[in-house]
């Protein structure tokens, strides 16, 4: 059985240059590598780079987008696998469905919730597998420095720093799925910040 990848990534066509490259070379990555691709169906932006290029090495994907999003015409009319949802809820719990890593690529701000809510799910167990971030251009430098303060500041534990791992580069994202650590339900154990850590 394929073993599938879900992508997230923006929508935003007006995005610098390199960001359009790196997608592409880590989708191509992926699928050489056997991965089959699960991502919200869209046509443009690094979405629809990400599909494109799937498409174009004859690779597998599977869109999931919501009944209004077509209905102002943002489906990507090639992805044949394409699943029609009522909701952005519905559409963000396929997406986590059936894969075995969720990538990041640079995004807005779909994308940080997307990638948020399976960072949490995997905070409290729900989600066992690897969440790479593709940091390209040193876009998610924020976001990990922000994690590193809410550790600090025991807003959460050190060891929810490992829920991500940061590829700077598109090679690097393979290795890091190849590296993850087992992450499973007994992670609950640790979820909490308890009275008087620090
Ligand atoms: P963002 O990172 O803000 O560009 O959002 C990416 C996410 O926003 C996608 O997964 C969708 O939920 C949604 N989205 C926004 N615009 C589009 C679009 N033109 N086509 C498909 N999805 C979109």
């Amino acid at each position: 059985m394929i073993k599938n990848i879900t992508i997230y990534c923006a929508s935003s066509p007006g995005i610098p240059t390199h960001y359009f490259e790196a997608a592409q070379a880590v989708t191509a990555l992926l699928v050489n590598h056997g991965f089959g691709v699960r991502y919200g169906g869209g046509a443009v932006g690094l979405m629809g780079t990400v599909a494109d290029t799937v498409l174009k090495l004859d690779g597998q994907i599977t869109g999931i987008i919501p009944k209004f999003m077509i209905d102002v015409e943002w489906e990507h009319k090639g992805v044949k696998n394409m699943i029609h949802v009522n909701s952005m809820h519905e559409r963000k719990a396929l997406l986590i469905q059936d894969t075995s890593a969720v990538l990041a690529l640079p995004g807005g701000s779909g994308t940080l919730e997307e990638l948020y809510e399976v960072v949490s799910l995997k905070k409290l167990g729900f989600f066992p597998h690897p969440i790479i971030l593709l940091n390209t251009n040193g876009y998610y430098d924020p976001l990990v420095e922000m994690a590193q303060k809410m550790a600090d500041e025991n807003f959460m534990r050190p060891e929810h720093l490992k829920i991500w791992s940061v590829a700077n580069t598109p090679e690097s994202v393979i290795e890091a799925i190849e590296k993850h650590e087992p992450w499973g339900p007994e992670v609950i154990n640790f979820a909490a910040v308890r009275e008087g850590e620090n």
